[in-house]
């Protein structure tokens, strides 16, 4: 059986005290590979490879960080059938959905390699009186914790901008999705990543990730995962002083107003609530529509949903894969049932399915769509991140922002008009880090990504990354 080690160094190891968690495949629910069951003396050998290699990464040269962190994208490029293959056994998504993301883990370090040779430092000019300028320093050894949802890509979307800007990396993948990040290690040292600048430690989040967290000597924390575990890691870290990016859940509105082109909201609102089975952080499941349109846009959505075939993730026929674990297939089937007691009438789906042959063991659940279900009961309140969307209707651009603000989340929004001052007066009123108009999932990574309230603290993407990786320190000359 495939052991997932540590990538610390530059080398593979099992974990000091040498104990093994299972690690799934969700299409047909057994045991594939094991984990390293890490602690924090594991985490300590990663801190001492990262800190004795920062005094050299910091001062590498640009150019030469460029071509190592391009390299490692045309790397991933070239591997991307086998990792998108990995990534969808290890998660449940499809393989062609992996490809895209396996892509886009690629482009992540492209992205930030460019980044690093374009990012520069201000001046301060006071004529006659003063100069002051800004440097932008590395941190030093900075730890990284990202999800199981999209796992090489939330992955890389943070280490390439801290690898970047200098910084040595203590890593840290879902216990639930390590695979890609195990491979990633193989990756670096074929790309001639110099040993011990990234490291990787497995393990259970409670253990291995809260040493990370706790670690005195590692300055910054960037994680991205539920806004339970982002409050837990707030606490340990902001006493510590340490810099702390939160990326965390959603509750996102997808709101359908009566004048927008009602084939494209049918059509890309399919995907906004079940590409990746529901489990993006992005995905819309509270659907808000106008009432005058109401009936129309349901029926018309629910015959969409139904063409979508579910099953075996590496058939490239099937839209839909299995849930990632156990245990979240049954905390979503648990909303299900919620939602039903709370008063939501099912119109569509609602079930867990059997697949076929070999997944016939797999955690498959139908494609739900829900109805009659006040904005303010716990299914309309909480992240269900699952194939699960409620449909509720609304009656003025007033109601429909009052809903859309009704939950403690806010990191993103859709909103469907072809009225060019509703679309601007809504946008700004959303309580919301990203708004796409007429759209969703569309990404341009210079832009800042994340969310408020309890969708996070703090920015990701372009110059807010590399601001992140990076202390600012003001040097002030008097003329
Ligand atoms: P999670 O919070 O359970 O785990 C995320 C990561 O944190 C994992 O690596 C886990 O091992 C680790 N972890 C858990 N407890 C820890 C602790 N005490 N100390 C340190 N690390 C710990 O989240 P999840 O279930 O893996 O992911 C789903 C959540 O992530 C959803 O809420 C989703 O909305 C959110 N998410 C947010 C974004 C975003 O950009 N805002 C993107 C993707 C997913």
């Amino acid at each position: 059986m495939i052991k997932i080690q540590n990538f610390i160094d530059g080398v593979y190891k099992d974990a000091v005290e040498n104990n093994w968690l299972d690690n799934y495949n969700p299409a047909n629910g057994t045991v594939y590979s094991m984990i390293a069951d890490s602690d924090d003396k594991d985490v300590e050998l990663a801190y001492q490879a990262a800190n004795k290699a920062y005094p050299n990464w910091k001062v590498s040269h640009l150019e030469d960080r460029f071509k190592i962190l391009n390299r490692i994208a045309e790397l991933i490029d070239l591997n991307n059938d086998a990792l998108a293959e990995a990534e969808s056994i290890d998660q449940g998504k499809p393989k062609w959905l992996a490809k895209n993301e396996i892509k886009r883990a690629a482009q992540n370090f492209r992205f930030f390699a460019t980044a690093a040779m374009q990012f520069s430092n201000e001046s301060h000019h006071n004529e006659g009186f003063s100069i002051n300028y800004t440097l932008r320093q590395s941190i030093g050894v900075v730890g990284c914790i990202s999800p199981w949802n999209l796992p090489l890509y939330l992955f890389t979307w943070k280490i390439a901008p801290a690898l970047a800007t200098g910084n040595c990396v203590v890593a840290k993948p879902s216990e639930i999705t390590p695979m890609t990040a195990f491979l990633l290690g193989k990756i670096c040292n074929e790309a001639g990543l110099p040993t011990g600048v990234l490291n990787i430690v497995h393990g259970l989040g409670p253990k291995v990730g809260n040493a990370l967290v706790s670690h005195p000597k590692i300055k910054a924390i960037s994680f991205t995962g539920g806004t339970a575990t982002g409050k837990h890691i707030a606490s340990i870290a902001a006493p510590m002083f340490k810099k702390l990016s939160l990326e965390l859940g959603g509750k996102n509105p997808n709101i359908i107003f009566a004048s927008c082109d009602l084939q494209k909201a049918v059509k890309t609102s399919v995907e906004s609530s079940f590409l990746n089975q529901g489990e993006i952080c992005l995905c819309g499941s509270r659907i808000l529509i106008e009432k005058s349109i109401y009936n129309q846009f349901k029926i018309a959505f629910i015959e969409e949903v139904k063409k979508l075939k579910i099953g075996n993730p590496l058939n490239d026929e099937n839209r839909m894969g299995a849930i990632v674990s156990k245990m979240h297939f049954d905390k979503v089937l648990s909303y299900i049932e919620l939602a039903k007691q709370e008063g939501g009438e099912i119109l569509l789906g609602g079930e867990s399915i059997k697949g076929n042959g070999d997944n016939a063991n797999g955690w498959f659940i139908q494609p739900t769509i829900i109805e009659n279900l006040s904005h303010e009961c716990r299914t309309n309140q909480e992240e269900i991140f699952g194939p699960v969307v409620t449909l509720t209707p609304f009656d003025t651009e007033d109601e429909a922002v009052m809903i859309s603000n009704s939950t403690p989340y806010g990191l993103a929004c859709s909103l469907w008009t072809n009225d060019l001052t509703q679309a601007h007066r809504v946008a700004e009123r959303l309580e919301s880090g990203i708004i796409w108009i007429n759209c969703w999932l569309v990404r341009d990574l210079r832009t800042p990504f994340g969310g408020v309230k309890q969708s996070g603290v703090g920015r990701e993407g372009g110059w807010e990354a590399m601001r992140f990786f990076t202390e600012a320190k003001n040097v002030c000359v008097k003329l």
